[in-house]
């Protein structure tokens, strides 16, 4: 399959729903209310609050000392101490949860290298590409969990081939399958990478939609207790995505937050990482900084509000895979978040099908990807029968 622009299947369906309300955009991720609007109104305030001197000066190139303090706070939260008992931290502020994902390619990668993906997958192969690194894929699903099994074997391969190795995991609430790793499963993952000792291994942790995890703020922060336990060979790079928290998709706002076993380490990402930034954007935005910082002294307020957002997502999951069920709508195992991905053997013919009956998904390469978070929960409402009549035809 040819590579999908989503942005450009979503300005199509947007167009058709400004023509027919009863069309229903289910292409991008950007999370609208009930109420279809996207803008929190918190982070509105905040917006029209900021000093527009600073909002429009340079800003430092790791969003300075204040940004760096609240990203560290959120991403962590009450697991800060406990963390910062055991690893030295890094943090720097980038464009999008897009920016930190391209640093750590950038600056860990050797130009050539493998870098371990699930066959499931956001576009991670843009920010390969840029980096002149390739793809290696594991298998993502046995059944209905985590094929570990997979997981391990190609990282057998990787690591008799090179010396450092890249793994991606993007948890919890996965783009595009809404499937979320058990704490069971992360302990084997962990112990898995723990095993490659003679080898050094950097973890991308994608985090990019962890505050609509359906398990809550808090709990959706337990793995950073559980990195505890790894060996000083692996290191986590954390991508955080304020586009989601905030939903501020065109601010261009995210973080990356390195957790560091030694002095070296962190000295490497201090120096490179800040470097690669200087080297693609110099700063990210300083709207995007601002408001970061002013929604950061009113973070238990936000959080209460997030937590409504995550309750919405949440019933519209579960209508989706109640009727799924009823209707034997195949789909990948789903658990949480913006997205469910439905199977089919033709994504392309059926996305086109599914149009001629006012329906905009995204074609993958392997199912129809529905963002639940672009719709009302009253759109979701007999959605699985209608794509069921398509997809099953
Ligand atoms: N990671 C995943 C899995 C995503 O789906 C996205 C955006 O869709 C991102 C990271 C980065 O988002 P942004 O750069 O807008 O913060």
């Amino acid at each position: 399959m040819s590579k999908i622009d989503i942005l450009k299947i979503a300005k199509s369906a947007q167009i058709a729903k400004s023509k027919n309300e009863h069309v229903i955009d289910a292409t991008i991720g950007m999370f609208y209310n009930d109420d279809s609007k996207l803008i929190i109104p918190a982070v509105e305030k905040a917006y029209y609050d900021l000093d527009l001197l600073d909002a429009f000066k340079y800003g430092a190139t790791d969003g300075g000392p204040m940004f760096v303090e609240n990203v560290i706070d959120w991403v962590l939260d009450d697991k800060r101490k406990s963390v910062e008992e055991k690893f030295l931290i890094g943090a720097l502020s980038t464009p999008g949860g897009s920016g930190a994902i391209s640093l750590i390619f950038n600056t860990y990668g050797h130009v050539g290298d493998k870098v371990l993906v699930p066959n499931l997958r956001w576009r991670y192969e843009y920010f390969l590409n840029a980096a002149k690194l390739k793809v290696h894929e594991h298998n993502m699903f046995k059944g209905d969990g985590f094929d570990l099994e997979d997981f391990k074997t190609q990282l057998n391969y990787l690591t008799s081939i090179q010396k450092r190795v890249i793994v991606v995991i993007n948890d919890p609430c996965h783009n595009p399958t809404g499937f979320s790793l058990s704490d069971k499963e992360w302990q084997s993952i962990i112990e898995i990478l723990n095993s490659f000792d003679k080898n050094e291994l950097i973890l991308v942790y994608d985090i990019a939609y962890f505050d609509y995890d359906p398990k809550g703020f808090k709990n959706a922060r337990n793995n950073f207790l559980a990195f505890k336990q790894l060996k000083p060979h692996v290191q986590v790079l954390t991508a955080f995505s304020a586009s989601k928290s905030f939903a501020m998709y065109g601010v261009r706002l995210g973080g990356l937050l390195g957790l560091f076993h030694t002095k070296e380490q962190q000295a490497f990402f201090k120096v490179h990482v800040l470097e690669d930034a200087l080297g693609k954007w110099s700063t990210a935005p300083s709207v995007g900084v601002g408001i970061f910082n002013k929604l950061a002294t009113k973070k238990d307020e936000y959080v209460q509000y997030l937590i409504t957002l995550t309750s919405t997502l949440k019933q519209r999951g579960e209508i989706f895979i109640k009727e799924a069920l009823e209707n034997n709508l195949d789909i990948y195992p789903y658990r949480g978040g913006f997205f469910v991905l439905v199977k089919s053997n033709n994504p392309e013919k059926d996305y086109e099908k599914l149009i001629d009956d006012n329906i905009y998904l995204i074609p993958m390469e392997k199912g129809l990807r529905v963002a639940l978070c672009g719709i009302t929960t009253k759109e979701v409402i007999g959605l699985a029968k209608r794509i069921k009549n398509v997809v099953g035809a």
